[in-house]
């Protein structure tokens, strides 16, 4: 048996309470059961780091879905199971999740008159991941508790900071952890290990990019736009070239890098002011990655991408809806033109597009506007509502809408400030309205 370095004071140093108690009860239920059980993964690795990681990835030498039915009766909570590759869900009624896997003991033969041997499951389970870093197990059974498994160096790599795969067939075996390897060197601030290096740029002379599945590689660069700094994710990525490798209209050109930097200022800003509004932030920087494709090729990005039809409608919309805007904006001027107008530009697009806007926009007082925009008027809302329209006597129909509307732009206008402000309107309003109506008529 290989010596184990026990952290079991980092981990009762590193981790709340509550999580302590959980990695307690999963590895007594583990001795009742007579199965080792591990967490695994990026769970261990950032308690080495001592970065904070509450999603806890369980391996049981054992039957999982079993384990975490047991673990649910103990704890309450729900399972989820997949029966097919033997791992569950479980959710705690706290809203903990667990993601609980089946590590099996596995015989390999091999040919002639060699041996056959038994490996042991976790060393199994652990050598099909994609990095050392994320190859490490912790024994949670009580009396190996905070045992560290680390069959591949995994801890010296922590140390060094380095980025390293298994085995040297990794890439081929799966190309996206290319853009894990980036993602997780530029989060942790390490580097690529020499060799792992090479065998990344192998893996791009080889072209296997090319051949790797559009959701696949979408998901991963979503994961990577989401990260911190994606920023440093994308210039590592354009420094290996591999967003040509994906597909080369993408190739991240200086332009479209520039692009990029300024939407991830605007991100940033906007997360630490609006923590609870949610961007989906591949969408915005998908339009900067795309940016300067034509309409007429735009296509075999999205089918590169395996975009559904509906995502792929959406996302040519929220181009268009953008181009129209551009061209809006570059007429719209301060203190000439109305606020309203503004408005009106903008408030049809979702937020990454005008996010978007505000990042691409080299005009100094265009991008204040639209920060404006973002913290005055977006959300603005008039007293008056259709039941107001009703009681003044008015008949239902398209008119509401017309009549509300114009009653918005007059307030972010200024024209209008209490809700008799707005009655007196929507009558007047109506009243115009009317008389055109019955000019028409006439007519
Ligand atoms: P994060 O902090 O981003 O959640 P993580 O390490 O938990 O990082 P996940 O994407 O949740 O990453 O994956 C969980 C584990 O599954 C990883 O630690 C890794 O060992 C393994 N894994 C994920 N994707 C791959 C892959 N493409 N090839 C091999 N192993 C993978």
């Amino acid at each position: 048996r290989r010596r184990e370095k026990n952290i079991a004071s980092t981990v009762t140093n590193r981790l709340p309470q509550k999580m302590l108690d959980l990695l307690n009860v999963a590895g007594e239920l583990g001795n009742k059961l007579g199965w080792e059980i591990y967490a695994v993964g990026g769970f261990v690795r950032d308690i080495l780091l001592g970065r904070p990681n509450l999603d806890l990835d369980l391996v049981v030498e054992g039957d999982g879905i079993f384990f975490a039915k047991e673990l649910v009766k103990k704890l309450g909570g729900r399972v989820k199971a997949h029966n097919k590759f033997k791992t569950a869900v479980v959710i705690l009624e706290n809203g903990q999740r667990v993601d609980v896997a089946t590590a099996r003991l596995e015989y390999y033969e091999y040919p002639a008159a060699l041996p056959t041997v038994e490996l042991s499951s976790i060393k199994m389970d652990l050598y099909r991941r994609d990095f050392t870093v994320n190859a490490l197990a912790l024994r949670l059974n009580p009396d190996r508790f905070g045992q560290l498994v680390d069959f591949f160096g995994a801890e010296r790599d922590i140390r060094n900071k380095t980025i390293r795969v298994l085995h040297s067939l990794s890439f081929v075996e799966d190309p996206t952890r290319i853009l894990r390897a980036i993602r997780f060197e530029r989060r942790f601030d390490f580097q690529i290990g020499g060799q792992t290096m090479r065998l990344v740029k192998n893996a791009l002379n080889l072209k296997l990019f090319s051949k790797l599945s559009g959701t696949r590689v979408m998901h991963e660069l979503q994961l990577i736009v989401s990260e911190e700094d994606p920023l440093a994710c994308l210039n590592r990525m354009q420094e290996l070239g591999i967003m040509e490798a994906i597909h080369p209209l993408l190739k991240l050109h200086k332009e479209r890098i520039q692009v990029l930097i300024e939407l991830a200022k605007v991100h940033n800003w906007y997360k630490l002011l609006y923590l609870e509004q949610s961007v989906e932030p591949w969408k915005l920087y998908f339009l900067g990655m795309t940016m300067g494709i034509k309409n007429t090729q735009i296509k075999q990005v999205t089918d590169r991408f395996h975009f559904t039809q509906r995502e792929e409608r959406e996302f040519l919309q929220l181009r268009e809806m953008i181009h129209e805007a551009l061209i809006q904006l570059m007429s719209w001027r301060e203190g000439k033109s109305k606020l309203s107008r503004l408005y009106s530009i903008l408030h049809p697009l979702p937020v990454e597009g005008v996010l978007f806007l505000m990042g691409k926009s080299r005009k100094e007082h265009i991008r204040r506007n639209i920060s404006q925009y973002l913290a005055r008027l977006r959300d603005m809302e008039i007293e008056i509502t259709g039941n107001d329209l009703h009681e003044l006597g008015i008949e239902p129909g398209p008119i509401y809408s017309t009549i509300l509307e114009k009653i918005m732009a007059a307030k972010i206008d200024g024209q209008v400030e209490t809700k008799k402000d707005e009655l007196d309107m929507a009558q007047e309003c109506y009243a115009r309205e009317s008389a055109k109506e019955d000019k028409a008529d006439e007519s």
